[in-house]
């Protein structure tokens, strides 16, 4: 996909569904989409729709399913998100099946490397922060966060690092050989105007940094 008209309505046509997903009334239970690509990459969006959490209920992290499928088109990666909420009796770790469903595509594929795509809200002043809880290559994780500060404000390892979260769950696994990347997306990379600019922008660093990490693992 090349031109900047197309990438941007595919990513607003994207997002209907999981404002759709959010009429839980309307949703089937456990539903997930789940598109698989050649590549040895996988782009995950578990709350693109409300979720449950520990008997609370907790927005959509909205926008975060349609960044992980345009992502899966730019990079040509594996995507998978949540369709109707999701009910985790701790965190995005725990067992439910989103995360059945996770397990089984990293044990069946050959994917190597996971983008774990989250929302972050406004309040903490930044496009993006990255957590890579457990990741073997921290050397990589800092030339990734050197990498987006050309053009975002980021934040690595905090408010979030990754730990308790899909991001650990996969790093820390002794049966999946894959690394895992947390991305908390701000408002920038969230909204009804955020432009193609900044998707290719945010393509080009990740495809940078799976190359490298593909050169060392
Ligand atoms: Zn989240």
């Amino acid at each position: 996909m090349e031109r900047e008209a197309d990438l941007t309505q595919a990513h607003h046509i994207f997002d209907l569904k999981y404002r759709l997903g959010d009429l839980r009334a309307s949703s089937v239970e456990g539903a997930t989409l789940l598109r698989l690509a050649d590549g040895p990459t996988l782009i995950t969006a578990p709350h693109s729709v409300t979720q449950v959490r520990a008997g609370r209920e907790k927005p959509a992290e909205f926008w975060t399913g349609a960044i992980a499928e345009t992502l899966g088109i730019t990079l040509k990666a594996s995507v998978l998100t949540a369709l109707s909420p999701r009910v985790e009796v701790e965190n995005a770790a725990s067992s439910d099946p989103f995360l059945q469903t996770l397990i089984v595509t990293l044990r069946a594929r050959a994917i190597r490397l996971v983008f774990d795509v989250h929302g972050l809200s406004g309040t903490h002043g930044l496009d993006i922060n990255v957590g890579s809880a457990g990741f073997r290559e921290p050397n990589l994780v800092d030339d990734l966060a050197k990498d987006l500060t050309a053009c975002f404000s980021v934040a690595l390892g905090k408010p979030y690092n990754g730990g308790g979260s899909i991001t650990s769950l996969i790093n820390r696994s002794t049966d999946i050989d894959a690394g895992a990347i947390q991305l908390e997306l701000g408002p920038r990379l969230r909204s009804d105007t955020t432009n193609s600019s900044d998707l290719w922008t945010l393509t080009a660093v990740l495809r940078r940094f799976e190359e490298a990490f593909l050169r060392v693992r």
